[in-house]
């Protein structure tokens, strides 16, 4: 059964080092034994049977670093029966070994703690302390007959307890760094191909609860003297953010001054005059609180973490986050970029009406959306009289000014749902969604209305004559099932008013039935 690799695992070229290192200092303390054994006096029968242990101890040394790498897919069940072997063994040779050689038990015993906490997790390492250094330190305690001796034999386990558990937390505090940078690049990598502002939240929402660990974590966007909060968990739960204020609360604090906040403990005194803490979320009280803030060209805002304990977080924590908010806010702002660049791409530049383009894109849309709502839409077509008039007379710029009150002048008539689009030249159009002919008919009276008003201002203060239009109508999908039909429609119209004198309005058939 093959893993799939991941951080926690050491490379072929770590597993072999360590377990080189293991097997060799175990192959010389055992061959140093065999020397002492040698050139010590001990009873034949004695001599024997320390000469076997010290042996076989040299064999397993050597067969130990062989049969670990050969090993080294499966490490679970590898993990245990080394643990299992390593304890065993060296509780068969701590009750064979002789007072004066026990000098060689504490030496195998930090070898082989050593090298199990760096192959194995906590639970096996254990199992081989436990084995192999608690079980003979108990027996001997037993036998202790001064202080000292209690002091060596409850000393040597204790050492490997610490030592155990030392090279353990190093390794898991590496593991965990290495996390964090996974999650770092790994977020880094997928915001970098996003231009879309909901996408890169989701992002974050998946990269901060992955990177630290808290109850509650939300990110603010300034807009205006608030800061909107588009996502927002609380302890297992999602809320609607909303907005909160600037002036006085800690989000605003963070955003204002651009600067990180750590506050382990929020029953202590807050040394920020003026700021208080709200509690948002669910009614619960939070102890540890991290602000960092988010900042790029056109986005401030921040990202910050709570937690009901206190000390929840370390400098550790807020730094990665930090390194998030970076990403989170550089994406952001080129979202934003994406989006300005996208919608002004999308309108006539003097005007502000949508451009051709554009306005047939959202009338297919209206359209559609007419269809599935079975509810009618109308064109008006728009076309300013004579107006080369105004070019040719007072200049480009006094047409220009016709175009733009032309065009204020239909946005003040139409609603936001509604669309205007320049069609070209001095001729426009405007879509009614939801508006048969006859209403269509109304706004295009007041548009007329309102445009025999208008004043228009020339270079030098002489009056220009005000200027009219004319305007035709057409309704979808009673009179024409397809957007082209249809503008042409509205466009035979506007001829037909502009043949009838100007200033007019021709309204569909629909109109004049219903009139009649
Ligand atoms: P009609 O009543 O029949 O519509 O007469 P008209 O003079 O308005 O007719 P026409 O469509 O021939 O004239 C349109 C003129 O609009 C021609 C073009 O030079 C001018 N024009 C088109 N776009 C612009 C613009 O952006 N600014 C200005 N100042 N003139 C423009
Ligand atoms: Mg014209
Ligand atoms: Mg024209």
């Amino acid at each position: 059964m093959k893993r799939k690799p991941s951080s926690r695992d050491l490379t072929r070229q770590e597993y072999r080092a360590f377990i080189t290192t293991g097997s060799l200092s175990g192959l010389i303390v055992f061959a140093a034994l065999l020397i002492n054994i040698r050139v010590s006096v001990f009873p034949p029968e004695v001599e024997t049977r320390l000469s076997l242990l010290a042996l076989g101890g040299t064999i397993y040394a050597a067969l130990y670093g062989i049969f670990l790498a050969a090993l080294r897919n499966h490490r679970e069940p590898v993990m245990w029966a080394n643990a299992l072997i390593n304890g065993a063994g060296l509780l068969f040779f701590a009750l064979s070994l002789p007072a004066e050689l026990f000098f060689y038990y504490r030496l195998i015993a930090l070898f082989t703690i050593i090298s199990t906490a760096i192959l194995s997790e906590r639970p096996p390492v254990l199992l081989t302390l436990a084995l192999g250094m608690f079980t003979p330190s108990l027996i001997w305690l037993a036998h202790a007959d001064t202080f000292q001796e209690v002091v060596e034999r409850v000393g040597l386990p204790l050492a490997g307890l610490v030592i155990s558990e030392t090279m353990l937390r190093i390794q898991e505090a590496a593991r965990r760094q290495i996390h964090r940078l996974e999650t770092i690049n790994a977020f880094s990598r997928q915001v970098a191909s996003t231009l879309n502002r909901e996408e890169i939240l989701a992002l974050l929402n998946t990269a901060i609860p992955k990177a630290v660990t808290a109850d509650s974590y939300y990110i603010g966007i300034q807009e205006g003297d608030q800061v909107q909060i588009p996502l927002f968990y609380d302890d297992g739960e999602y809320f609607n953010g909303g907005r909160v204020k600037i002036e006085g609360t800690l989000t605003g604090w963070v955003v204002k001054n651009e600067r990180e906040l750590f506050l382990p403990d929020l029953r202590r005194p807050l040394d920020l005059p003026g700021v208080n803490i709200v509690v948002a979320g669910k009614n619960k009280e939070s102890l540890s609180w991290v602000g960092v803030p988010m900042r790029a060209k056109q986005i401030r805002g921040l990202i910050a973490l709570a937690s009901y304990q206190p000390n929840a977080f370390n400098l550790g924590d807020m730094e990665l986050l930090a390194n998030l908010s970076q990403h989170a806010a550089f994406a952001l702002d080129n979202a934003l970029t994406h989006e300005e660049v996208e919608k002004r791409s999308r309108l006539d530049q003097m005007t502000g009406a949508l451009n051709h383009g554009a306005f047939l894109e959202v009338l297919q849309k209206m359209a559609d959306e007419s269809l599935a709502q079975h509810s009618p839409m109308s064109l008006i077509m728009l076309d300013v009289d004579y107006f080369k008039r105004y070019n040719d007379t007072y200049g480009h710029l006094v047409g220009d000014t016709v175009l733009n009150l032309l065009c204020d002048t239909i946005r003040t008539h139409i609603k936001n749902t509604d669309a205007l689009g320049r069609w070209g030249g001095e001729e426009f159009i405007v879509a009614l969604p939801r508006a048969g002919g006859r209403q269509a008919f109304h706004i295009a009276e007041r548009i007329r209305k309102t445009m025999n008003e208008v004043q228009v201002a020339g270079r030098v203060d002489d009056t220009i004559p005000t200027p009219t239009v004319s305007q035709g109508i057409a309704e979808f999908p009673g009179e024409r099932a397809a957007i082209f039909d249809l503008i042409d429609l509205a466009d035979q119209r506007l001829y037909t008013a502009k043949g009838r004198g100007r200033n007019q309005i021709e309204p569909g058939e629909l109109f004049w039935e219903t009139t009649r």
